[in-house]
């Protein structure tokens, strides 16, 4: 038996066994990233997508996923390879890279206006090990790099990442514990000392989507947004919100598409706290 530290979960794993996110393993007496170098998706992506408004607007970005996610969000559009029967039939059938390999592919797309890579699609921070090793090749390349993550991690594993990484885009899906807890099975604690620490060392911008019922409250975004005007990026400059629109998917088929007034609407309020507001998926 030997307990993971990356997450608030600190899960207990039997030698052998994968933990909650079934991207790390229990093996010789600790736990370690058993989705290393074993690769998903792989794409050439606007940076826009990721999303990123404020870091380096224009250009692309070498976009790699493993398998694996530490939240259990019934509408994650990327279940296929993050928590569902399939992302444990990934853990066999995923192709694998080494960190010089995806290195070595990102340096080759710059002639394509490629900037660096992007860990992204499932939660990179799970498998921090193969981001810090991969980020470190490629920061010695002159490339940059750019985490995408529901920040559900605990700080020692940002310490491992920091001095390689040079942008992240944080999911901040709520400011309700009730939310995170019963509906996404996270704990927003841990979410905001991540940003918190992360904004201190690199760009940061966060993305909230918005959910009919359960975060599309206007005093909660009044909250929200308040909290997130208190932090900057390391330039001083604030800290850009993506504000985005939730559709049915998945486990969470049970309402409509949230309204784009109310997108909209949530974005005006943002504005009231925050200079850089931007709406998603209208
Ligand atoms: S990272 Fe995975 S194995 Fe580690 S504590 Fe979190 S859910 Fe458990």
């Amino acid at each position: 038996m030997a307990k993971c530290k990356v997450c608030f979960r600190h899960c207990e794993i039997e030698e052998g066994n994968l933990g909650f996110c079934c991207g790390r393993i229990s093996e010789n007496g600790s736990v370690e990233a058993y989705n290393y170098g074993r690769i998903t998706a792989l794409a050439l992506d606007p940076i826009e997508k990721k999303p990123l408004a404020r870091f380096f607007p224009g250009s692309r970005i070498l976009s790699v996923g493993s398998f694996g996610c530490n939240l259990r969000c019934p509408f994650c559009q990327n279940h296929d390879i993050s928590w569902s029967e399939e992302a444990k039939r990934y853990a066999q059938t995923a192709q694998k890279a080494t960190p010089e390999e995806i290195a070595e592919l990102a340096v080759s797309a710059r002639q394509k206006g490629n900037i660096g890579i992007a860990f992204t699609y499932n939660e990179p921070l799970i498998g921090f090990e193969f981001v810090r090793d991969t980020a470190k090749l490629a920061k010695e390349k002159g490339l940059k790099n750019v985490i995408v993550t529901n920040g559900t991690a605990e700080l020692c594993v940002l310490e491992e990442m920091r001095p390689y990484i040079d942008a992240m885009n944080i999911d901040l899906k709520g400011f309700t514990d009730r939310y995170y807890r019963d509906v996404l099975g996270g704990d927003r604690g841990q979410v905001m000392s991540f940003i918190e620490e992360a904004a201190k060392s690199c760009h940061v911008e966060l993305t909230t989507l918005i959910v009919p019922g359960e975060n599309d409250g206007e005093e909660e975004m009044r909250e929200l947004s308040a909290w997130v005007s208190r932090l900057k990026c390391p330039g001083g400059e604030g800290i850009p919100l993506h504000i985005s629109r939730f559709f049915p998917r998945f486990h969470m088929t049970d309402r409509e598409a949230t309204d784009i007034g109310k997108v909209y609407r949530l974005a005006e309020i943002a504005r009231e706290n925050l200079e850089y507001v931007y709406t998603g998926n209208c």
